[in-house]
């Protein structure tokens, strides 16, 4: 990640990327225009990157020249296009190339259609390495484009941003969510982990999501996800992966201004930590830390027992249930550990006395993140 003036942002295409779009355009355009000599024009500041790369690609001869337009203030397009260099040369009769790096809303190619109408050229073709179709509100044809990209603000490969970044050979795109702090709440059945989840998603404003919570919510309302879960809950196994990834998914995206997420009981399995760092992605963010809570067996089985008496989960209630679950968690789900441990952001908390003393340990962890 990069940040220019006050914005981030993440990288979006490569350089190696880069170099085969002009190489295909450069070819492309060759092959079209036979013996022909084309005169391209670059329109600066933005093009002046792709222009150098396509003309040494070119494999004929060809001129090269320059008009000088603006159109972007900050990150927006600006409705006024100012002409800061015009045509310098006579182009009657010839074929005119316009080498953009960039056409979104279109706006600087009414400007370019404006220039060039009463010029007598022979033809007037558009050739742009990157193109935004969800931005572009013009008709003008393009006949050459590179990349097609979303409608998200880019730099580097001759883009800025208020001057910055035009010198870098790849492209960044904007991050646009705000800073997220992610914590997976991790330990096996019976750490406290809802419990202590409820201490802390208040003192950091953080969106608890418990996916145990969210079946035995859909258990109770007796949807269709509930009674699929309630066959493997009952008997102390993992709900499938798919059905559960969907599920988280599904929450986190009820939360689109969460300041961030205490996922509890989530991720179990291999499968779903992968899918947790997919989704964190793509929303521009990331799990920071994974806290795991350590506390023996035994005392494992005792306190859920005891919490059997109260909790009315039927999961809860029975020896041999709990200590399938305990078994789960070692089969499947203490690997995540090592997962945590390799992208350096495990961190072991002793889950082992009073609630208060754990939650104080819990906040020396996060605090020092
Ligand atoms: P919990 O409330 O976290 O102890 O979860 C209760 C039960 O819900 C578990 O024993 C599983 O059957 C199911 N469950 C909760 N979270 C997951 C998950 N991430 N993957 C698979 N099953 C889960």
């Amino acid at each position: 990640m990069i940040k220019l003036h006050d914005k981030c942002f993440k990288p979006f295409i490569s350089a190696k990327e880069i170099d085969a779009a002009v190489s295909k355009m450069a070819k492309d355009l060759a092959n079209d225009l036979g013996d022909e000599i084309p005169v391209f024009v670059g329109v600066l500041n933005g093009s002046f990157m792709v222009v150098s790369d396509f003309v040494k690609k070119y494999p004929k001869p060809c001129e090269v020249t320059f008009i000088k337009l603006a159109s972007y203030e900050g990150v927006k397009s600006s409705e006024d296009i100012q002409r800061l260099i015009g045509l310098t040369q006579d182009l009657t009769g010839r074929t005119v190339v316009i080498l953009e790096d960039i056409i979104d809303t279109g706006k600087t190619l009414q400007e370019i259609h404006r220039i060039f109408k009463n010029e007598g050229v022979k033809q007037l073709l558009i050739a742009t390495l990157f193109y935004k179709p969800e931005a572009y509100k013009k008709d003008f044809k393009l006949h050459y484009v590179g990349i097609e990209i979303p409608n998200k603000f880019i730099v580097g490969y001759g883009l800025d941003y208020d001057g910055l970044g035009r010198d870098m050979p790849e492209v960044y795109q904007i991050k646009t969510t705000q800073h997220m702090t992610n914590l997976v709440l991790f330990g096996p059945p019976g750490a406290g982990k809802g419990t202590q989840a409820n201490f802390l998603k208040e003192k950091y404003n953080l969106v608890h999501i418990s996916t145990g919570d969210v079946f035995r919510f859909n258990i109770k309302n007796k949807t269709a996800l509930g009674t699929l879960a309630k066959s493997f809950i009952d008997k102390g196994e993992l709900v499938p992966d798919q059905v559960t990834i969907d599920m988280l998914n599904a929450e986190v995206e009820k939360n689109t201004d969460a300041n961030g997420f205490i996922f509890d009981g989530f991720p179990r399995t291999n499968a779903q930590a992968l899918a947790l760092d997919k989704l964190m992605e793509s929303k521009d963010s990331q799990i920071n830390a994974m806290i795991a809570l350590e506390v023996e067996d035994e005392v494992l089985v005792q306190r859920l027992l005891e919490r059997g008496k109260s909790s009315g989960r039927a999961d809860d209630a029975d020896e041999s249930i709990i200590r399938n679950r305990i078994k789960e968690y070692y089969t499947k789900t203490a690997i995540l550990k090592d997962y945590f441990s390799a992208q350096r952001k495990y961190y072991g908390v002793d889950g082992f006395g009073s609630v208060e003393a754990i939650t104080e340990r819990l906040c020396n962890a996060i605090d020092k993140l």
